[in-house]
C-alpha cells in the first residue's frame, strides 16, 4: 500500500496527565493516526517527582531528568542494604518539566488541543482519566517535603528508597529521600495501606527522620507534594473507550510504580500501530507480574510488620542491575527465583492459599 492511499484517523485523547501527552509527542512517528487531546482543565495535577530506574525504553527522558543516583539504599532497624549500577542508576525528573516537553513537542507534531469531546462519532477515544477506587484498597499515600539547609548533610551520590526506621503503627511507613544536592533533598514519608493518614502523622515521620536520624533541626521547606496511588487492577473508567496509563493498567499494583510503564506502553502503541486500524493499548505487565503482586498485597496488608525484613531481603538477594530490573518489569526467572527464595516462606504460601480459596468461592 503507497502512502497515498492511507485514510487518517482521528483519535482523542482524554486528559491531558503524563500517558497522553509522551503518546502526543510522538504523534510524528504514526503513520496514519491524528490525535486531538481533550481536557477540561478543571483537574490539574500538582507538580511533583516522578523516580525511576533509566532503562532502553527512556531514552526520551534523557534531557528532562533532573538527577541521577547510581547507588540506593534500602534500610531497616537491622540492616542497610546497598546497590549500585552504572546502567540503570535510579532517576528523577519533574512532572511539570516532562508534561510542558511533551506539550511543546506535541503542538509541534500537530496534535491539536480542545476542551471538550466532539459529540460527532469518534473513531476512537483513549481514556487517562483515573479510574475509580473501590473503597478499602491498597494504597500508596505520602507525603513530602522538598528541603534545603544550610549545611552539608545529605550524601548526595546516593538515594534513600526506604528507610524503615519511623512510625509502624498506621501500616507500611517508609521514609524516600532523594537528595539533589548536599544540602538539597525531597523527602517523604509513604505508607502502604487502605486509609489516608492524617497530615500531621506525615509531618511528624519527616521532622523525626531529620532531627534523629539525619541529625537536622534546621532546614527550610521549599515545595511539599502529595498523593495516593492505589496499589492493585482497577476497573476502566469507562469501558467504552480505551484506557491509557493509570486507568489502563500501567500501575505496578506492588509499587505505585508508574512512569515507566506508561513510557513503555506508549512504546508498545507506537510499534503496534496499523493504518485504519484502532491503536491497540496493552497492560504492560504480565498476567505472572500480576498474580504474584496480588499475593504480595495480601501479605503486606496482612503483616505489615514484615515489610521491612521483605523488602531488605529481597534487595539483598540482588544486585544493583537486578533490583531495577525486577523493578521495572524485566525481571528474567533466575531472579524471581533469587526474589521468591528470600521471602518469608509461611505468610506468602497462607497468602497463597487464601487467594485461591476466594477465587473457589466466588
Ligand atoms: C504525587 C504523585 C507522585 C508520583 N510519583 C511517582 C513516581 O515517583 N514514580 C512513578 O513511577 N509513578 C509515580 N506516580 C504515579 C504515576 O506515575 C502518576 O499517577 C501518573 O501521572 C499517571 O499518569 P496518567 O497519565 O495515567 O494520569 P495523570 O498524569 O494523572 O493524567 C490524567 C489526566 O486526566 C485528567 N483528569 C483527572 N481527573 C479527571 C476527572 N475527574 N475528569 C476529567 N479529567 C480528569 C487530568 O487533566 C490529568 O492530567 C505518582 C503519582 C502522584 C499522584
Amino acid at each position: 500500500m503507497s502512502d497515498d492511499s492511507l485514510v487518517i484517523s482521528e483519535v482523542s485523547l482524554l486528559g491531558a496527565g503524563c500517558a497522553t501527552l509522551s503518546l502526543g509527542a510522538r504523534a510524528n512517528e504514526f503513520k496514519a493516526h491524528n490525535f486531538t487531546i481533550v481536557d477540561s482543565r478543571k483537574h490539574l495535577p500538582k507538580d511533583h517527582v516522578w523516580g525511576f530506574w533509566f532503562m532502553p525504553w527512556l531514552a526520551k527522558t534523557d534531557k528532562v531528568i533532573r538527577k541521577r543516583w547510581s547507588n540506593w539504599q534500602i534500610i531497616s532497624q537491622e540492616k542497610c542494604i546497598r546497590h549500585s549500577s552504572e546502567l540503570h542508576p535510579y532517576c528523577a525528573l519533574n512532572r511539570n518539566e516532562w508534561i510542558d516537553t511533551c506539550s511543546k513537542q506535541a503542538k509541534k507534531n500537530e496534535v491539536k488541543f480542545t476542551q471538550t469531546l466532539s459529540s460527532k462519532k469518534q473513531f476512537q477515544v483513549i481514556d487517562s482519566r483515573p479510574p475509580p477506587i473501590p473503597k478499602g484498597t491498597m494504597l500508596q499515600h505520602f507525603s513530602g517535603f522538598e528541603i534545603e539547609t544550610t549545611v552539608d548533610i545529605f550524601d548526595d551520590k546516593t538515594a534513600t528508597l526506604m528507610d524503615f526506621r519511623c512510625d509502624q503503627s498506621l501500616g507500611m511507613h517508609f521514609i524516600y529521600c532523594l537528595p539533589f544536592s548536599k544540602r538539597h533533598a525531597l523527602v517523604e514519608s509513604t505508607l502502604f495501606s487502605p486509609t489516608i493518614a492524617p497530615q500531621e502523622f506525615y509531618e511528624k515521620a519527616i521532622k523525626n527522620y531529620l532531627n534523629d536520624i539525619m541529625k537536622l533541626d534546621d532546614f527550610s521547606i521549599i515545595r511539599s507534594e502529595a498523593g495516593a496511588i492505589p496499589l492493585a487492577v482497577l476497573k476502566q473508567r469507562d469501558i467504552s473507550f480505551t484506557g491509557i496509563g493509570g486507568n489502563g493498567g500501567a500501575i505496578r499494583p506492588s509499587s505505585g510504580y508508574a512512569f515507566s510503564f506508561i513510557q513503555k506502553q506508549v512504546e508498545q502503541i507506537v510499534n503496534m500501530q496499523v493504518p485504519n486500524q484502532p491503536l491497540k493499548v496493552e497492560v504492560p505487565h504480565s498476567q505472572f507480574e500480576i498474580s504474584m503482586d496480588k499475593i504480595f498485597l495480601s501479605v503486606i496488608r496482612k503483616n505489615p510488620l514484615l515489610a521491612p525484613l521483605i523488602f531488605t531481603n529481597m534487595a539483598q538477594s540482588l544486585n544493583g542491575d537486578n533490583f531495577a530490573c525486577f523493578l521495572s518489569g524485566q525481571a528474567n526467572l533466575k531472579i524471581w527465583c533469587k526474589v521468591v527464595l528470600s521471602m518469608p516462606k509461611i505468610p506468602f504460601i497462607l497468602a497463597l492459599f487464601g487467594i485461591i480459596f476466594k477465587r473457589i468461592l466466588k
